[in-house]
């Protein structure tokens, strides 16, 4: 993505460096993602996951991955999960390139999404997108940057440890510059189903579902932000800042993460019941599809086959 140079966006909140000492009554340390082994703990490392709402997130839900409970799923539901990437990143370096390269990417989000927004006779709301180191107090509740990126629909921020981007890359084989700016893009699609209402629908619908419904319908509203993602991808490919191999850096994303392909990676055997984000085949459809036409029309994911 040529995009050295282009606009930033002011709407970066950097909570880096402050992280990890907020408010968690009693040494905010201990939530500390601890890559590095400042709690010690011996191979595996257990960390206190406290989000409210987290099915927002971009990635994974680490409860199901482990057959855990429902941490991680429930507003209001802790769990521990494991921390288990093995990741050797180092905690969130300053990396001012990638800050940029953050802000750029939200910068082509709000051009395109206001004028979607404007076009159907809206006004779009710029969000913020808070740079985390660790764990971040969002109003969704405390959330741990093992969890992935997110969007809390109570604050209209999105949420980014970008130390995330190399566990995608490293972990889930997922490199590539677009491949990060689909997981931002990705986001912003929550924001924008936050502002149209669809997101507060789904939150009342899933008041009175069972949870494996409710699974099936997380799965509509992910893909539909897997869509929405592509239709971003689709307007800034028309600014001719697209580079060769940046749609398949997206696509390979979304191949990535689908839950099937997680599940099998993590677990070894898929478990299609508690699918909350869709398969690889189901994202990668999704965000071709946006991406294809750049019509909202066409990320229906709600109603009919997905
Ligand atoms: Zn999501």
């Amino acid at each position: 993505m040529l995009w050295k140079g282009r606009r930033q966006s002011d709407n970066i909140e950097d909570d880096r460096s402050d992280s990890g000492g907020g408010g968690l009554g009693g040494g905010g340390g201990q939530f500390r993602l601890p890559i590095g082994g400042r709690t010690g703990g011996g191979g595996s490392i257990f960390l206190v996951i406290l989000v409210v709402l987290a099915g927002w997130y971009f990635g994974f839900d680490p409860s199901t991955i482990l057959g855990g409970g429902d941490g991680g799923l429930l507003p209001g539901g802790g769990g521990q999960i494991t921390d288990n990437s093995g990741q050797d990143g180092g905690t969130a370096p300053a990396n001012d390139e990638m800050k940029q390269f953050v802000a750029t990417v939200l910068a082509e989000t709000e051009d395109t999404w206001t004028g979607i927004f404007k076009s159907q006779g809206l006004t779009y709301e710029d969000p913020k997108l808070v740079l985390f180191s660790g764990q971040v107090r969002s109003a969704c509740g405390f959330a741990s940057a093992a969890a992935g990126p997110f969007y809390c629909p109570g604050d209209h921020k999105v949420y980014l440890d970008m130390t995330f981007f190399q566990q995608l890359d490293q972990q889930f084989g997922a490199s590539g510059e677009f491949a990060r700016a689909y997981v931002i893009a990705h986001e912003i699609g929550h924001h924008v189903q936050n502002l149209t209402g669809i997101m507060s629908k789904f939150n009342q619908m899933r008041q009175s579902m069972g949870e494996v419904e409710a699974n099936q319908m997380s799965v509509r509203i992910e893909l539909q932000a897997d869509c929405f993602a592509g239709v971003w991808a689709h307007y800034t490919g028309q600014k001719g800042i697209l580079e060769q191999g940046d749609i398949e850096s997206a696509l390979n994303a979304a191949k990535q993460i689908g839950d099937d392909t997680l599940q099998k990676k993590m677990q070894g055997y898929v478990v299609p019941e508690s699918f909350n984000h869709g398969t690889s085949q189901q994202r990668q459809t999704w965000l071709a599809r946006g991406y294809k036409s750049g019509k909202l029309s066409d990320c229906n994911t709600l109603s009919g086959p997905i």
